[in-house]
C-alpha cells in the first residue's frame, strides 16, 4: 500500500500517521520527492481500510499494490489448485462437466438424466434441493427430499453430487453431498461462508454473484478459506448488464484472468449465463477452448415440463453432441 501525502501537509500530522500505521504492525518507509511525499507501507495491509487511511487530513490518496485476498491467490501458491471431489479432480489440466437438472422434482426424472449424461461423459451430477427463486410462488425444491433422490442417484450411477445450500442451518442432511455450491445470491452471505468454511471441508463451488467484481468473488473465496476450507472452485455464471437478449452477459475472459489472479480451478455455467438451451453448446466449447477448467450444464428429459429453468436446459441428446464437441475442441488443443 502506498499512501499520497497532501502537499504542504503539517509534519506532526504525519508523524501522527506514522504512529497510527505502526500500531498495525505496519513500517512506513517515506520518500520525500520535490513534489510529492509517499509513504510506502511495509507489512500485512490486508486488515488494514484504505477509505480509513485516505480519510485522514493529510492523505492525498491510498493505492493498494497487492491485492486484499491471500489465501486465494496465485502469488502465494503458483500451482493450480486442483480440486478433489470425490475422486474427480478439478483443476490443473483436470476437466470436470456438472450436468443435471436445476432442480430434483422426482426420482424418475433425476436417474433418467442422471443415466443420460453419464453416458455421455459427465463427471458429476448437478440437481438443486433448496433453490433460491426470485418468486416466493414459484418451486422452492424439494428440501431433503431432494436430497435423498441425489443421493439414490449418485448410488446408482457412482456420480458424485453437487447441490446447493442455501441455510447452514440445512448442513446435516449434506452427509452424502459431494460438493456444496453457493449460489450466485449468496456469494455474499458472509455467514454462510464462514460456516462453510469452518465446519466442513467438502469442496465449495462457489457462484459469481449477478453484480459482483472478480475481486469480490475472490474475497468471497478468501471467507472459505480463511476460515479453514481450502477446497474453492470458481465458477462464472455471467453478470447482470443492460443487455436484455440473453438472461445475463458473459465475458469468457473472466477465465483467463481468474487463472492469472487465482490458483483456484474456474468452471463456466453456460445454462445460467446465457438462458437458452440452444447457446449452451457454442458457449460451452468456446469455454472449453479458453481454458476454463470445467463446465456445469442444466440437462432435463423433458425441458418445457421443467419446474424450474427449462428454457436453459438441454436435452439429454443436445448434451450428448455438446459433449462430443467439447472432446474434439479439448483434443485439437492438447
Ligand atoms: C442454479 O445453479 O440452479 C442457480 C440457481 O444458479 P445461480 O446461483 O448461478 O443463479
Ligand atoms: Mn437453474
Amino acid at each position: 500500500m502506498i499512501i499520497v501525502i497532501k502537499k504542504g501537509a503539517d509534519a506532526t500530522q504525519v508523524e501522527n500517521l506514522k504512529t497510527l500505521l505502526r500500531s498495525k504492525n505496519i513500517q512506513p518507509h517515506v520518500s520525500e520527492g520535490s513534489l510529492q511525499t509517499l509513504i510506502g507501507c511495509v507489512g500485512d495491509v490486508a486488515h488494514i481500510d484504505p477509505g480509513l487511511i485516505e480519510a485522514l487530513d493529510v492523505v492525498e490518496s491510498v493505492q493498494r499494490i497487492q491485492e486484499p485476498y491471500k489465501a486465494a491467490n496465485r502469488k502465494f501458491h503458483p500451482d493450480d489448485s486442483v480440486i478433489d471431489c470425490s475422486g474427480v479432480k478439478v483443476g490443473g489440466g483436470a476437466f470436470a462437466v456438472i450436468a443435471g437438472p436445476c432442480s430434483v422434482e422426482t426420482d424418475e426424472q433425476l436417474l433418467s438424466v442422471a443415466r443420460s449424461v453419464k453416458a455421455s461423459g459427465a463427471t458429476m451430477l448437478r440437481g438443486g434441493a433448496f433453490k433460491p427463486r426470485t418468486s416466493p410462488y414459484s418451486f422452492q425444491g424439494l428440501g431433503a427430499e431432494g436430497l435423498r433422490i441425489l443421493a439414490a442417484a449418485k448410488k446408482e450411477t457412482g456420480l458424485p453430487i453437487v447441490t446447493e445450500l442455501m441455510d447452514f442451518k440445512d448442513i446435516d442432511l449434506f452427509n452424502d453431498v459431494d460438493v456444496i455450491q453457493i449460489g450466485a445470491r449468496n456469494m455474499q452471505n458472509f455467514n454462510l461462508l464462514k460456516e462453510v468454511g469452518a465446519h466442513t471441508k467438502k469442496p465449495i463451488l462457489l457462484k459469481r454473484g449477478m453484480s459482483a467484481t472478480l475481486q469480490e468473488l475472490l474475497m468471497s473465496a478468501e471467507y472459505i478459506m480463511a476460515s479453514g476450507n481450502p477446497n474453492v472452485i470458481l465458477c462464472e455464471r455471467g453478470i447482470r448488464t443492460f443487455e436484455t437478449a440473453l438472461r445475463n452477459t458473459l465475458d469468457l475472459g473472466v477465465v483467463t484472468i481468474l487463472h492469472r489472479l487465482s490458483h483456484l480451478p474456474v468452471i463456466v455455467d453456460p445454462s445460467h449465463a446465457t438462458g437458452y438451451s440452444y447457446m449452451v453448446e457454442s458457449v460451452s466449447t468456446a469455454a472449453a477452448a479458453i481454458g476454463a477448467d470445467g463446465l456445469i450444464i442444466e440437462v432435463h428429459n423433458d425441458p418445457p415440463h421443467a419446474k424450474c429453468d427449462g428454457a436453459q436446459s438441454q436435452t439429454p441428446e443436445m448434451f450428448a453432441r455438446t459433449m462430443a464437441k467439447i472432446a474434439k475442441v479439448r483434443a485439437a488443443l492438447a
